[in-house]
């Protein structure tokens, strides 16, 4: 019987060699054509472990913005060697919209909710947190870190709240600004973004959901806001620690990663308070670069995190390296 099933195994072995050394002689080739090619990449996230927390970017996809035109403070010359260093065209540079989901254990924390359906190659993000194993219900707590289209937009959707049982928290100073129509007037070149603000809050202040940041401090047990005026009156950033680890969730601090990091003084068209901007970036870019800590953004490539290293007067992104090890240290998912 064994020396039966030997032989047998034997000889599908032998037919198998024969068949994959002799394959490629015996059958034609197919027509490329006949199998169609596949446009789209996958949902994407990318989870890390930060002490005891399980920090994960969630993508919304990208837009492309003329940053050409877009980017002040700096010269064509200036801004084409940075980007023709980097391999990419100012004026049509594909920037990533990412989010960042944080589970402390007790709470499933989201920052900044993407952009909905405003922008055509974004509003990925649902489909993102799906693929990352939680839904939009989940979601205890909402941290937007301004209320522009790109991170609030993606709240609600044809005028229903995407996450039905989160309390969103945001800076005081921005509902004060953007829900102003008095302020509105007053900043025509922002008008698009007044208006988009307040479809983006509607339902949660409809059911008293927006909890509105008047200082720094705790908003659940480990993240922290950190109010950094200037891109908008109550833009902010969140720091998550966990076990001595630390995440600083930067907002809108940067929108092209090649020039703002050579010249931190290089700002954007959007900036409410260009000057403010700048001085945050400058102080931030020092205190990471200084201090060490893992920095998330939300417009640097996806997933967006990794560390800043200080370089003269310019200085250097680090992204994470990929891994996937350290996520078997996590507590009940080995
Ligand atoms: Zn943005």
């Amino acid at each position: 019987m064994n020396n039966h099933r030997l032989s047998l195994r034997g000889t599908v072995a032998a037919a198998f060699v024969a068949s994959a050394l002799f394959a490629p002689c015996l059958v034609a080739a197919p027509a490329a054509a006949a199998v169609p090619a596949q446009a789209r990449t996958v949902p994407g996230y990318y989870r890390l472990l930060l002490g005891q927390f399980e920090v994960t970017a969630l993508s919304d996809g990208t837009v492309t913005l003329p940053l050409d035109k877009l980017l002040t403070n700096t010269s064509p010359a200036e801004l084409g060697s940075v980007m023709q260093r980097a391999g990419i065209d100012p004026a049509k540079a594909e920037i990533s919209i990412n989010a960042f989901l944080i589970h402390t254990g007790s709470r499933l924390v989201l920052v900044d909710a993407g952009a909905g359906t405003v922008f055509p190659q974004a509003g990925k993000l649902v489909e993102s947190l799906h693929a990352a194993g939680y839904r939009p219900e989940d979601i205890s707590d909402v941290l937007i870190t301004h209320i522009h289209g790109d991170h609030s937009a993606g709240l609600t959707v044809k005028g229903k709240a995407v996450f039905p049982n989160a309390v969103v928290h945001v800076q005081k100073a921005d509902t004060d600004f953007w829900l102003d129509p008095a302020k509105a007037a007053r900043y025509p070149r922002h008008a698009h973004a007044f208006a988009q603000a307040r479809l983006d809050l509607a339902p949660y202040l409809a059911s008293n959901r927006v909890h509105r940041l008047a200082r720094a401090g705790e908003i659940v047990p480990g993240i922290r806001s950190l109010p950094a005026p200037g891109h908008t009156p109550g833009h902010s950033f969140y720091e998550v620690e966990s076990a001595g680890e630390k995440l600083v969730l930067w907002g809108d601090l940067i929108h092209g990663k090649d020039a703002q990091f050579h010249a931190p003084g290089i700002a954007i068209e959007f900036d409410v308070d260009e000057a403010g901007a700048i001085r945050q970036r400058e102080a931030a870019m020092a205190d990471a670069a200084s201090r060490g800590y893992l920095v998330g953004a939300a417009h640097i490539s996806f997933p967006g995190i990794g560390r800043v290293a200080a370089r003269g007067r310019s200085y250097d992104w680090l992204p994470v390296n990929y891994s996937e090890v350290e996520l078997r240290r996590m507590p009940d998912k080995q």
